[in-house]
């Protein structure tokens, strides 16, 4: 399983999809990949391999954008095919998640979901922490990263995310705790990535989150990491 993130200037489905190949040595059974041109989210996603996921991808049309996450998926919750590969949509659209990993207390959180009209179209632990996220994000009126923090208060389990939100084109919210995550820091733009393999010949600049940490890249910015628990999200 892998995760493979992009957001900058350039075309981010092939860097994602090379990024991908390099992580199959990790083992996985599906592969999926959504792009963002800030206005349209493109997802493609597939049971099989890496090279399943560029003929799917070939016959969609992909678009072009400068956002982009991709994954390998190992399955943990619901069995190998299409609909639980990731990335994963929130309810309303507007979040997209790829996560390695599980949340362990899923199953309290969907029924809660349920009962608050969510509904869920995967048999995935990780469709219930996208959603948990959006419903955090609405009731509390707070940023997609602040609302990433509350919901990983919450959750039980191990993560390595990677989640944006189509009103933010500028930004992707990781977060890890049992699973890797690095950050390749670029010239304008940032790399996501279970290991360096990915990003290494666009730069030597890589962040290891820790275990409990999480980051909000965006463009213009530097990357501050932070404490899942404690730290103040701004
Ligand atoms: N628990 C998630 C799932 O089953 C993620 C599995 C993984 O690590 O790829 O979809």
């Amino acid at each position: 399983c892998g995760i493979v993130g992009y957001i900058g200037h350039r075309d981010a489905y092939p860097i994602i999809i090379k990024g991908l190949e390099r992580l199959e040595y990790r083992g996985y059974d599906s592969a999926g990949v959504a792009l963002f041109d800030g206005t349209k989210i493109n997802l493609t996603k597939t049971k099989g391999k890496v090279i399943d996921l560029k003929d799917k991808s070939a016959k969609e049309n992909v678009i072009q954008g400068t956002l982009g996450i991709g994954h390998t998926r190992w399955a943990t919750h619901g069995v190998p095919n299409d609909i639980n590969a990731h990335p994963h949509y929130s309810n309303s659209g507007e979040l997209v998640i790829i996560h390695n990993g599980i949340i362990e207390n899923y199953a309290s959180i969907k029924e809660a979901l349920i009962k608050r009209g969510y509904s869920f179209k995967s048999d995935t632990d990780t469709e219930v922490l996208v959603n948990l996220i959006e419903d955090i994000k609405k009731k509390e009126n707070v940023k997609l990263g602040k609302a990433v923090q509350i919901a990983l208060n919450q959750v039980v389990g191990a993560y390595a995310i990677a989640v944006f939100d189509k009103s933010k084109p500028n930004e992707i919210v990781v977060a890890k705790l049992g699973s890797p995550l690095a950050i390749g820091v670029g010239d304008n733009e940032f790399f996501i990535a279970s290991d360096a393999s990915p990003f290494i010949e666009y730069t030597n600049n890589a962040i290891y989150l820790e275990d409990e940490e999480m980051a909000v890249v965006r463009i213009g910015r530097e990357v501050k990491v932070r404490k899942i628990k404690g730290d103040k999200i701004v």
